[in-house]
């Protein structure tokens, strides 16, 4: 479809039903392809089976968290960006996000355009649609 500005794939781990349904909804309009799992177990799992250039990673998830899965994904020198999300935003969350591995951090509710801007600035360059290559990189 036109009109894209990503393209990939993304892995959404989070285990409230309504934000599976938020967050797959704004990536799909993004453009990305999207596989969501409900907890911390199962997206260590897929991260490493699949091929995925995006993690978007629910700190408070059942059986595994969002903390311990990037810990353990980073032990597997899993390269692929990891984002936190974050219900309770509090001071040194943001922190202890980053300490365990996660390249960056967004609070909930998602808003839309920190959401798009959090991603544009860690999807591989390979994920971003080519409708505005202007050439203007000639110093
Ligand atoms: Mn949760």
């Amino acid at each position: 479809m036109a009109g894209h500005e990503f393209t990939g794939q993304v892995l959404v781990a989070e285990d409230s039903p309504t934000n599976q349904m938020l967050v797959k909804l704004l990536l799909e309009r993004m453009g990305f392809e999207v596989t969501i799992v409900e907890n911390g177990c199962q997206a260590v799992q897929k991260a490493l089976a699949g091929n995925f250039d995006l993690i978007l990673m629910d700190i408070q998830m059942p059986n595994m968290n969002g903390l311990e899965a990037t810990r353990a994904l980073r032990q597997e020198e899993f390269a692929t960006p990891i984002i936190a999300l974050t219900a309770n935003a509090m001071k040194g969350d943001r922190e202890k996000c980053l300490q365990a591995g996660c390249d960056d951090y967004l609070p909930k509710p998602i808003d839309v355009k920190q959401l798009t801007e959090i991603i544009r600035s860690h999807i591989p360059a390979s994920c971003v649609a080519a409708s505005e290559t202007a050439d203007t990189n000639n110093a």
